[in-house]
């Protein structure tokens, strides 16, 4: 097909973690939340829906917005509905900035393992990819602040996947007055860890924090996410989505599950709880395992390859996530469940070690 833009020929596509349909299997692999929603979110959505759709909904969809604003004011006291953009899921949001900030032959940063959607989106754009590796520990090396001709956009999976690790706020702040470009930390993760990045966008007009209902809120199927910017990039920034990038239903919803805080807390400690759980299981089996401060644990056994423990825990209804990244060691991504689920997990695991 000579039609297409050699930069679409040439890249492979994103390719998001398998969705099989067969409900039975246990699944691990793509740090969806175990637990439904709060019921609150199908109650908000039901009554939009009762009010019909024949109607464009709000484009910059303000009731979240404004919502949003009051329950992180607590952390950005700065904060008001002007600071947050919308989006179609924040991976919506990360492509909404990476059409804004990078041209055909500029350049990104990210760091290696990390999410991989990073490098698609740099594709689509034509640009170059700066993948600095983390340390060993999970630090960021000098290579990831260092400055660079055309580079124009750094992002930073905060906590990391596949580690769960975090880069302290402190060092975030410092990154981001080393770099010459705006910095998204995208803070996915950052319900399930102990701190996040929303104070320094007040402190630095570079830093974006970009978030999901994706995770902490049970809503992956939804589809909404947001970004924290100062205003005068919020305005610039919204010319580039889509004018309807938030359906109306997904903002009822979206709206909803922020007003559900005693849901949001239960089901958080919950996850906290068997994370840890998770954790000392996985060390007495044998495992090396990092640390997490999200809702996955990233793993690796010193005498079992990590792809045919995959393939085992498959074939007996076990989903987790193998992950193979270049310059890097392979391993187990998994998702935290219910204790049910990761109770389940562990038997089949041990019988096959
Ligand atoms: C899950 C995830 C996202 C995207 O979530 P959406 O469902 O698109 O909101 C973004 N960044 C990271 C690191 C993720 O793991």
């Amino acid at each position: 097909m000579s039609y297409l833009r050699p930069q679409i020929t040439a890249m492979t596509g994103y390719v998001p973690g398998e969705q099989p349909r067969d409900q039975k299997l246990i699944k691990l692999n793509t740090n969806e939340n175990p637990f439904p929603c709060s019921p609150g979110v199908q109650a908000a959505i039901g009554d939009a829906c009762q009010q019909g759709l024949q109607k464009y909904p709000d484009p910059t969809a303000l009731a979240f917005r404004v919502r949003a604003a009051e329950l992180l004011r607590e952390e950005l006291p700065e904060i008001d509905a002007d600071w947050i953009l919308c989006g179609n899921g924040s991976d919506d949001i990360l492509t909404i900035l990476t059409r804004a900030f990078v041209a055909a032959g500029d350049v990104v940063r990210f760091a290696n393992p990390s999410y991989v959607l990073y490098r698609t989106l740099a594709a689509i754009q034509g640009a170059e990819c700066d993948v600095v590796n983390f340390q060993a520990d999970w630090s960021l090396g000098p290579g990831f602040s260092r400055r660079q001709e055309r580079l124009r956009l750094t992002y930073l999976a905060n906590p990391n996947s596949p580690s769960g690790t975090v880069i302290p706020p402190a060092e975030v702040a410092a990154l981001a007055i080393a770099l010459p470009c705006p910095l998204v930390v995208d803070e996915a993760y950052a319900d399930f860890a102990e701190t996040n990045c929303l104070a320094l966008v007040a402190q630095d007009e570079k830093v974006v924090v970009s978030r999901t209902l994706s995770k902490s809120y049970a809503l992956a199927g939804l589809r909404f996410g947001f970004l924290v910017a100062q205003p005068q990039i919020v305005r610039e920034l919204a010319k580039v989505k889509d004018s309807y990038n938030c359906d109306a239903l997904s903002i009822a919803g979206a709206t909803a599950a922020l007003e559900d805080r005693q849901w949001f807390e239960q089901t958080r400690s919950i996850l906290l709880a068997t994370r840890a759980r998770l954790y000392e299981q996985l060390q007495q089996l044998g495992f090396q395992c990092v640390p997490s401060q999200a809702n996955f644990i990233w793993c690796q056994h010193p005498e079992h390859e990590s792809e045919g423990l995959y393939q085992a825990l498959k074939q007996q209804g076990i989903l987790v996530r193998y992950m193979n990244y270049p310059d890097w060691d392979d391993g187990l991504r998994i998702t935290v469940g219910t204790d049910e689920q990761i109770d389940a997990f562990l038997a089949v695991l041990a019988g096959l070690l």
